[in-house]
């Protein structure tokens, strides 16, 4: 994997130090401070079921084209994360819908499925609000709500998707974590705090 050359904050040639119990690249100014942790990314999708059907989406680009997944994407590092799954759920079939609980979240290791960073993707429910399944047939080729039968029947749908809808057909909508409007911080400007 690439390793970092420059500061990103000062652009002086970083060194090490050590931090934490590890040796960390760090930035020599000491007026800078600078220390790389390492590469993080969120990643966020959501299941939207209308009566026993999912709404999934068909991947146009690889990787994975041609396969079938709830809609979902990165969270931009300046985005609430509700707003994040509502955004790519919107954008990917058309469908606008509102987050109601999250019902599910893996933690990968850089490397470990394909992107150089560490992910956090967490999977919501969400209730549809209006629209119908509408895609742009580039980056998503497909879109519509199936029943587990019909997933069945269909070509590579992603294990993880077809894994988060039987998660969520199994327990009532509101079960799971659930955005708080009180609480610690909660309300703060650029906070969201999630409990049962
Ligand atoms: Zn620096």
């Amino acid at each position: 994997m690439a390793t970092l050359t420059y500061c990103p904050r000062c652009a002086t040639s970083l060194t090490t130090k050590p931090d934490g119990g590890r040796d960390r690249i760090a930035c020599p100014d000491s007026g800078c401070g600078f220390i790389h942790y390492g590469d993080f990314s969120i990643g966020c999708a959501g299941v939207v079921m209308r009566e026993n059907r999912a709404l999934l989406v068909q991947r146009g680009w690889q990787p994975f084209a041609g396969s079938w997944q709830i809609p979902g994407g990165y969270v931009e590092h300046d985005e609430p994360l509700t707003e994040a799954v509502e955004r790519e759920v919107l954008e990917e079939s058309g469908i606008r819908a509102e987050v109601r609980d999250v019902i599910a979240f893996r933690h990968s290791l850089g490397g470990s499925i394909g992107g150089p960073s560490t992910n956090l993707y967490v999977v919501f429910r969400l209730d549809p609000i209006e629209g119908e399944p509408a895609f742009d047939g580039d980056e998503i080729t497909g879109a519509g709500f199936y029943t587990l039968d019909e997933m069945a029947q269909m070509e590579a749908v992603q294990g993880l998707s077809r894994w988060a809808i039987e998660k969520a057909l199994a327990s009532s909508p509101g079960a799971g974590l659930l955005p708080e409007s009180t609480g610690p911080g909660a309300g703060r400007p650029g906070w969201q705090l999630f409990g049962l």
